[in-house]
């Protein structure tokens, strides 16, 4: 039912946050919209934003206002938001889209202290390689969009069935009209100049590559099978990567605990000698997590406060000393971008054996074996165990329901954690969203300013 616009009333997915020198940054998680008003402009903005709104005659010649109407920022007093966010959800149900995380192997050549998994298979089975290539040439007549996350265990140690599967995985996408692009999750150690091309051409164009720490403490912390360091093994391979004259990403992703805080400090000008004059790689600053893993008890993680205060001083020093913040931050307040895979009916993760999950971490949890591949193609998929992972969100929170950050995230940033802990599961971003818009809005002035 259409009803005449009157007024115009502040956005209930609005979050703000200040500059340092004084002005305003304004977020919408509904349009993924950031904008930032200096000193004078904010005072008109933050009256607008007020609990009457604006007036639809006060639009009329006042561009500030309508720069809010366009970017959600205000929205028609009748606007029912939360059925707009209810009919956002609706898309996670596109069956044009496709998202696997293959875990080509899961046999890893590191042994890095923090790691959860225990290696229990190796390489991807030939009857699994099959099985892929003949399901997603099944479905590929009725897919736009086929992303591929090669995962492990360590990809790498397994190229040759990277390269079996992106050949026949493009192929499918090519005769059937689908966008198909692809990233990995990888120690680094074997992107060699040789490979790194390779990998470009099998379109896998995003990575997440680890340093934790200047070269002892990395060592220590990210040692081989055997105990040998990794470090610089890892550091050439990422300078002869920068290199490559082509369009990439690398997500330098640096895991800090309280055994490891002053070394991070002490690393970010070595990041940036490194990297700060290539802004195609990003810095990743996360806190290691208790996932699960066989040495869980003994990790020195932070506790919640230092997690959240770290996260935003290390990302601030590093804009500061020049270097590009991660992607991942700046993405995930876009709507739905908070969501885990494992959340999304659209997402698959395939072991190396063929047993499908939902989550890539609980894979000895029976309640995430939602299903297995045959060698023909054909997945064999329990859907109660799906629905479990696909509707714990927001569906069943009312806290979430009333969420500025849910169209973002819809409750689903981690429905493993939600699972576990019956917590629900804010990122980093969400919990400290003012410093989370400070760094985003200090990167692009830095930017601005290169
Ligand atoms: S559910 Fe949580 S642990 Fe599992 S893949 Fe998603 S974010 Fe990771
Ligand atoms: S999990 Fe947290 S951030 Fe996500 S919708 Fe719920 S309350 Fe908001």
């Amino acid at each position: 039912m259409m009803m005449k616009t009157k007024r115009y009333v502040s956005s209930r997915f609005n979050a703000q946050s200040h500059t340092e020198d004084g002005g305003m940054i304004l977020y919408n998680s509904y349009t993924g919209a950031i904008a930032s008003f200096g000193e004078q402009e904010q005072h008109a903005v933050k009256d607008a934003l007020k609990q009457g709104g604006v007036e639809m005659e006060m639009l009329a010649g006042n561009k500030l206002y309508q720069e809010l109407v366009e970017h959600g920022f205000l929205v028609p007093e009748q606007t029912d938001e939360l059925r707009r966010a209810a009919f956002l959800h609706q898309s996670m149900y596109r069956t044009d889209l496709m998202h696997l995380v293959l875990l080509v192997t899961e046999a890893c050549n590191f042994r890095c202290h923090y790691c959860y998994e225990d290696f229990p298979r190796g390489r991807m089975t030939d009857e699994t390689i099959q099985g892929l290539k003949a399901y997603i040439e099944q479905k590929a007549n009725t897919l736009g969009e086929l992303a591929i996350s090669w995962h492990g265990g360590e990809p790498l140690l397994v190229p040759h069935i990277i390269e079996e599967l992106s050949h026949s995985f493009m192929d499918s996408a090519e005769r059937h009209g689908v966008n198909y692009s692809a990233e990995m999750s990888t120690n680094g150690y074997y992107i060699t100049e040789e490979l790194f091309p390779k990998l470009l051409n099998w379109k896998i164009n995003r990575f997440m590559i680890t340093l934790d720490g200047p070269e002892d403490v990395h060592n220590v912390r990210r040692g081989l099978n055997g105990g040998r360091g990794t470090y610089s093994t890892i550091v050439n391979n990422l300078m002869n990567m920068k290199k490559v004259d082509a369009d990439f990403e690398v997500n330098i992703r640096v895991n800090f605990d309280n055994s490891n805080l002053e070394a991070v400090s002490a690393f970010i000008p070595t990041l940036r000698d490194l990297f700060a004059d290539d802004h195609r790689f990003k810095m990743y600053f996360r806190p290691v997590g208790c996932m699960g893993g066989e040495n869980d008890l003994h990790l020195p993680v932070c506790d919640e406060r230092t997690k959240d205060e770290m996260i935003w001083a290390f990302n601030r020093e590093a804009i500061r000393q020049g270097l590009a913040i991660s992607s991942a931050i700046t993405d995930i307040l876009m709507p739905t971008a908070a969501i885990c895979y494992a959340a999304k009916p659209s997402s698959l993760v395939v072991g190396s054996n063929g047993q499908l999950y939902k989550c890539s971490v609980a894979i000895h949890e029976d309640f995430n074996q939602v299903g297995t591949l045959d060698s023909d193609g054909m997945a064999h998929l329990d859907y109660d165990k799906i629905a479990y992972w696909t509707t714990s969100g927001e569906e069943q929170d009312e806290k979430c329901q009333a969420c500025f950050f849910r169209p973002a995230c819809q409750g689903n940033h981690c429905p493993l954690y939600r699972m576990r802990t019956g917590n629900r599961p804010c990122s980093y971003e969400k919990r400290q969203i003012k410093k989370t818009l400070q760094a985003i809005w200090e990167y692009a002035r830095a930017a601005e300013q290169a």
